[in-house]
């Protein structure tokens, strides 16, 4: 099976397997005076994760769901709105910090379009009309097909919020495919936010594990929440050690991702039914299907019964994500796999039309 569902996928290598061995563990539970853990490992991770963002500190949780609820609640409080995007993965998947039975907080949506950026006008009037308590951006951004906002557009939203005393949270799950994309570093991007999360368990190939990093004050607030969420963990420093070694050795790496993304897309551009993004930004490529007339699972089902598998973002629009492990020859049979389906689905089509 060639799986590109997603980079949470990656498996973590042998080298990265053997950091553990020799990883000091501790109860990153039992809290010393200046609120660290026991576990040196994981305390190695997040003082690593705070400096390659910019950040006074960082909390290591142990997926980027918590990480992202942990950062929005240390901000907000039920009631309180927050200006986030439509699509975004906090709101569209996460929900529980917006729902009724959940932490009650009130979305204001945005939508960024496909460079990335906001309508600046609405951002900015959105601002002075709502009362708005946070910011939330998602760079890059998942289900707009790992597109980048630029360091421009987000120095544009930096300013605008920090003259009204807003803060801004990133989910920056991807990040680093962002920082790859734009040649810009990923602290640069970071100084334009408050705080940003991070996922090692993508891309990266780590297997467990997001860190989230921030002002102290905020990241203190943040580690009651998780405490009080349960995702405090004990000897944590066995999936920590994986997180250090995947920052010091698959950053770079990723743009092979990026560039069988572009190799698949390249590939794609002359199918006559199915329709993919001519020009991802980064490791994930859409399909959109509405014209094919096939619905995301009747597509998925093809592909999975001639071995490549790929992930339903909606009825009409698939997801295929390029991560270590899927090489450029994986990536040239998938492609053809793709252009076999689209053949076929011509056929079908031409039959039914003149039958
Ligand atoms: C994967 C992802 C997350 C966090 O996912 P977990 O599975 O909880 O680690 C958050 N935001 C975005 C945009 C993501 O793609």
């Amino acid at each position: 099976m060639i799986d590109l569902i997603s980079d949470t996928i990656t498996m973590p290598s042998k080298e990265m397997m053997e950091q553990i061995w020799s990883a000091k563990l501790g109860d990153a539970g039992r809290l010393d005076s200046n609120g660290r853990g026991e576990d040196l490992t994981t305390n190695e991770l997040e003082d690593l994760a705070a400096k390659i963002t910019g950040k006074e500190a960082a909390l290591f949780c142990p997926t980027g769901t918590m990480a992202n609820v942990t950062a929005l609640l240390a901000y907000c409080g039920p009631g309180d709105k927050v200006l986030i995007e439509e699509r975004q993965h906090i709101l569209k998947i996460e929900k529980v910090c917006f729902r009724e039975d959940g932490f009650r907080m009130i979305p204001v949506t945005y939508r960024v379009g496909e460079d990335g950026s906001p309508d600046f006008e609405f951002f900015e009037r959105t601002l002075d009309t709502e009362e708005i308590r946070l910011v939330t951006l998602e760079n890059t951004h998942n289900f707009s097909g790992g597109t980048c906002m630029s360091l421009e557009a987000m120095k544009q939203i930096r300013s605008m919020t920090s003259e009204r005393g807003i803060p801004i949270h990133m989910d920056g799950a991807r990040i680093f495919n962002a920082s790859l994309t734009l040649g810009v570093d990923v602290k640069e991007l970071c100084d334009q936010v408050d705080s940003v999360m991070f996922c090692i368990s993508k891309g990266l190939g780590a297997p467990i594990g997001s860190l989230l990093c921030g002002p102290k004050a905020l990241i203190d607030k943040a580690g009651e929440w998780r405490s009080m969420l349960g995702g405090t963990m004990r000897e944590s420093g066995v999936a920590a050690a994986c997180g250090i070694y995947a920052l010091e050795h698959n950053v770079e790496r990723m743009r092979e991702d990026h560039s069988n993304a572009a190799l698949m897309a390249g590939l794609l551009k002359d199918m006559k039914v199915l329709k993919a993004d001519p020009a991802p930004q980064s490791n994930i490529l859409l399909f959109d299907l509405e014209r094919a007339g096939i619905t995301s699972q009747a597509f998925n089902e093809r592909l999975k019964a001639k071995g490549v598998r790929c992930y339903l973002v909606s009825e009409t629009v698939a997801r295929m994500v390029f991560h270590l492990g899927i090489t450029e020859e994986d990536t040239r049979a998938a492609a053809e796999v793709v252009l076999e389906i689209d053949r076929e689905l011509l056929q079908e089509f031409s039959e039914k039309t003149c039958g």
